[in-house]
């Protein structure tokens, strides 16, 4: 089995970051599983400069090593894969043009419970059933559009039965997850206007790549992981071949390859032309199909105020902490805390945790955590900073 790093290189890392990843390296290595590096580099506008060496830095530094080389989400070959993957989704008539603009989303979609997500509406995938030579003329004209991704049992697909419509999982800390993905995650962009692969697509072709099959990240994610089940159940649905597995893809696709993992109708829309084949892909592997990843989503952190800790709040982060002359095993310790691994902050190394490393305590009580300098918990170091 393999697990993940996978930062987003927009600052340094701080103390919420170092607890994730903790809790990542250790998910991974008290199995003796690989663990893996990613760079999450998509969203160019966010990275900034030398953030992805000091990460690498900070995570050395914590105790925390990988295995291989980082992959670089920006890497022309990552770009490659991504371009397939949505060429894939394309030929199942899984993805549709939306032309729709910001100011046009927040005044349709539902509003969102804090996570980021807007529920689109289905403006333009009426449009494309409705109206196609509208939609052919509009993109021959160049007009500026997203890319989405068809989720099942919307406005296109009447005939879908209610249980296509939800993904469901067991998380490791929170437990089972029930998503209805039309009403709770809607169709949702896998290309942005500005030409750049959206996160969710990327995250869903990267970890199938990669081979990972165990990931572990804030809870913030959790409605992200009813959406990327299902990008990834369209995949392979769709013939998608995962790199790590290329080689032997029949142990690969296990029980969910009886019969194969079957190629879905090809009926391209992406020049406007066609209809949509319809979302079937998860029923071709069904939520509790072997191929999906264990997932295990973390409280948050706040700050004293409440408010999850960012990565602009520069007090709290490694190369403040690393000044200030907080030792690796400070931090660790701490965090070890906040995932409720140890009863106090006692400095300890990360590799000390690994023996009797599990998910139960946390399990046992995940209620989003704070770094509160006025907590009798909180260690010295960390209430002047
Ligand atoms: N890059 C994301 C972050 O830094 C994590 C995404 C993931 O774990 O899938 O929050």
């Amino acid at each position: 089995m393999t697990g993940r790093f996978a930062p987003t290189p927009s600052g340094r890392m701080h103390i919420g970051n170092a607890y994730a990843m903790l809790a990542a390296w250790l998910d991974a290595r008290s199995r003796g599983e690989r663990m893996l590096l990613r760079i999450e580099d998509i969203d160019t506008p966010r990275v900034l400069p030398d953030a992805d060496r000091l990460m690498m830095d900070d995570l050395i530094w914590l105790g925390l090593d990988w295995d291989g080389d980082p992959v670089y989400q920006s890497s022309p070959e990552r770009h490659a894969r991504y371009e397939e993957a949505l060429a894939c989704l394309a030929n199942a008539g899984l993805v549709y043009p939306c032309f729709c603009s910001r100011a046009d989303l927040r005044a349709a979609s539902a509003p969102n419970e804090g996570d980021g997500f807007m529920i689109y509406p289905g403006t333009c995938r009426r449009l494309l059933e409705e109206r196609p030579d509208e939609v052919k003329a509009r993109l021959a004209r160049g007009d500026r559009h997203s890319l989405r991704i068809v989720m099942p049992g919307g406005w296109a697909a009447p005939h879908e039965t209610a249980a296509d419509a939800y993904s469901g999982f067991i998380d490791e800390v929170f437990g089972p997850q029930l998503f209805n993905l039309p009403r709770m995650v809607g169709d949702s962009v896998v290309r942005r206007a500005d030409g750049l692969f959206a996160y969710q697509l990327v995250v869903v072709v990267d970890d199938l790549d990669m081979g990972v099959d165990r990931v572990v990240r804030g809870r913030d994610l959790l409605r992200s992981t009813a959406l990327q089940r299902w990008i990834r159940a369209s995949l392979l649905g769709a013939g998608f071949t995962p790199q790590a597995h290329a080689d032997s893809p029949t142990s690969f696709f296990g029980e969910a390859a009886n019969g194969g993992p079957t190629a879905m109708p090809v009926e391209s829309h992406a020049d406007g032309g066609g209809s949509l084949a319809g979302a079937s892909g998860e029923r071709r592997n069904t939520a509790s199909s072997p191929e999906h990843p264990v997932y295990a989503h973390l409280p948050l952190i706040d700050n004293a105020a409440g408010k999850r800790l960012a990565k602009r709040e520069r007090s709290l982060d490694m190369g403040a902490l690393r000044a200030r002359g907080v030792t690796p095993e400070q931090v660790v310790g701490y965090c070890a805390y906040l995932l409720n691994l140890r009863p106090d902050a006692e400095p300890c190394s990360a590799a000390e945790l690994v023996s009797d490393f599990s998910w139960e305590p946390l399990r046992a009580e995940h209620d989003d955590r704070a770094v509160d300098p006025s907590d009798p918990s909180c260690p010295v170091w960390l209430r002047e900073a």
